[in-house]
């Protein structure tokens, strides 16, 4: 087995999304990347009931027999079976089940179920951002359903809230800081992802360059990349936006907490203690 062809299975089993296809491989090909010899044998994933990062174990295949009975659709022009393959892990301390299961469409396979699915597991991740609450209400609803279109393979719509939520936090740091802007929010609205930066730059959270980098992504998530592109950087480029709203959160509280000393301390001053 070609080790090119392995790597690019297992990305496509730990990254890409339900209904996603890894075009181009052979059946034979399929049967020796989901057999017990060649299938990953662990995986690093967060686990929804441990609820932290852990190392799933291989259980085994199975083979959907009466599933996999199809016709091929360009093939031989008879029938298989094998088409439909099962995967299984295990986290090793509380015993949840992990489950993939793929379907060989004649030329190409199609990751037809994950079991915790994404969106359960990212759900979970997403939780502790609001549980933790490092992250406004707003921007949780909008990035959980960004979470569920990514699970199913919509991409463009799950760029599409990545981007809102991130032009809110744009919005929201030119209102806190409007008397110091030189225009006004008819006119901030108006301008584009790079002038808006511009102008609210020494109010932003982080001071590295990534706001415009980040907007450049989700945009191009939306009008110029491929599903594949989108579906690569997906969860990296949340977790990014996470790390941005979280900081822009926490230097609001910053701020507002440093007002409230210095005001208690010119207070307490005044009255001589
Ligand atoms: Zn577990």
């Amino acid at each position: 087995m070609n080790i090119e062809l392995k790597e690019k299975f297992y990305s496509f089993q730990k990254n890409d999304g339900l209904y996603c296809k890894l075009k181009g491989i052979g059946f034979s090909d399929y049967l020796s990347l989901t057999c017990s010899t060649d299938a990953i044998k662990s995986l690093d994933l967060y686990c929804p009931v441990c609820k932290q990062e852990k190392t799933f174990v291989f259980q085994g295949n199975v083979t959907v027999e009466l599933l996999g009975r199809n016709e091929y659709p360009n093939g031989p022009g008879k029938s298989y079976c094998g088409a439909t393959r099962l995967l299984s892990y295990e986290c090793p301390t509380c015993g949840k089940k992990l489950l993939y299961a793929f379907y060989h469409n004649g030329s190409e396979i199609v990751k037809i179920a994950q079991y915790p699915s994404f969106y359960d597991v990212s759900r979970d991740e997403l939780k502790k951002y609001k549980k933790n609450d490092l992250i406004d209400e707003e921007s949780f609803n909008q990035i959980y359903k960004a979470d569920i279109c990514a699970s199913s393979g919509y991409f463009v719509a799950a760029y599409t809230y990545m981007r809102r939520v991130y032009e809110t936090l744009m919005l929201s740091v030119f209102k806190q800081n409007e008397t110091n802007i030189d225009v006004s929010e008819e006119e901030f609205k108006k301008l584009g992802g790079h002038d808006k930066i511009q102008k609210i730059r020494s109010y932003l959270a982080i001071d590295d360059g990534i706001y415009g980098p980040l907007y450049s992504l989700l945009s191009g998530g939306i009008h110029t990349y491929t599903e594949e592109e989108c579906s690569d950087n997906y969860a990296f480029l949340k977790i990014v936006l996470l790390d941005v709203l979280a900081e822009q959160k926490a230097k609001k509280e910053r701020e507002s907490n440093r007002e409230v000393v210095l005001k208690l301390y010119s207070k307490m001053k005044s009255e001589g203690k």
